[in-house]
């Protein structure tokens, strides 16, 4: 699956809020946020300040950060949100569910990466296993019950152990059932609304889709 490979700090700025695209770098003051934190672009500076809060530019926005977040393109995000709407339940927060669901997702809750692209590429590679079996598609969805652990050979690589490090204060969502001694981590349950941790209006997407 494609995925985007442009300058990551752009889709931040461009959102107005921090991403976290690049691990450690975004909690420094280096992070582009706190320097430039106006959209890119020659006419960035230039953009209304103040922003508008209903109509179709809003709900974009919200789409394009949470789709950014996660790092989907246009047609992997719109068939999670077809997904949503067939599933019963609030199609918003299904959609999240679906998306906090993915493997690579689940790497970088777990701090197993410093961020999201970076647990996608340490999937791509191989380094994880679900239930005891090497998967290597980090759109691979996880479910209640499912094993997520690090591959016996990989428990020394030097990017997992380094990520271990330096986020083990970040904490890890209570659906996930971390074991730090086995590497490993069960999915407890479906996470909530509420564990996941995105200051997004996921309603404006559905709203966005259903015009
Ligand atoms: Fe976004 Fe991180 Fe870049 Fe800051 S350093 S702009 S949070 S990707």
């Amino acid at each position: 699956m494609a995925r985007y490979i442009g300058p990551v700090c752009r889709l931040c700025r461009r959102e107005g809020m921090k991403l976290f695209l690049k691990g450690e770098r975004c909690y420094t003051e280096k992070c582009a946020i706190e320097k430039r934190n106006f959209a890119p672009g020659q006419h960035g500076k230039t953009r209304k300040s103040k922003p508008k809060t209903a109509g179709y530019g809003v709900q974009l926005r919200e789409k394009q950060k949470v789709k950014r977040t996660y790092g989907v393109l246009e047609d992997q995000f719109r068939g999670y949100f077809e997904q949503a709407e067939r599933t019963r339940g609030i199609t918003g927060e299904t959609l999240l569910q679906l998306l906090e669901r993915r493997l690579d997702n689940v790497a970088y809750r777990l701090g197993f990466a410093t961020s999201r692209p970076q647990a996608r590429q340490l999937v791509r590679h191989g380094h994880f296993t679900v239930n005891g079996r090497k998967v290597d598609i980090p759109s691979f969805s996880v479910k209640p019950g499912d094993v997520v652990a690090i591959r016996q050979s990989s428990r020394t690589n030097a990017s997992i152990a380094h990520a271990l490090d330096e986020v083990k204060g970040r904490g890890v969502p209570a659906w996930l059932q971390y074991d730090a001694e086995g590497m490993s981590a069960k999915v407890g349950s479906i996470p909530t609304r509420e564990q996941i941790n995105l200051p997004v209006q996921e309603q404006l997407i559905v709203e966005l889709y259903s015009r």
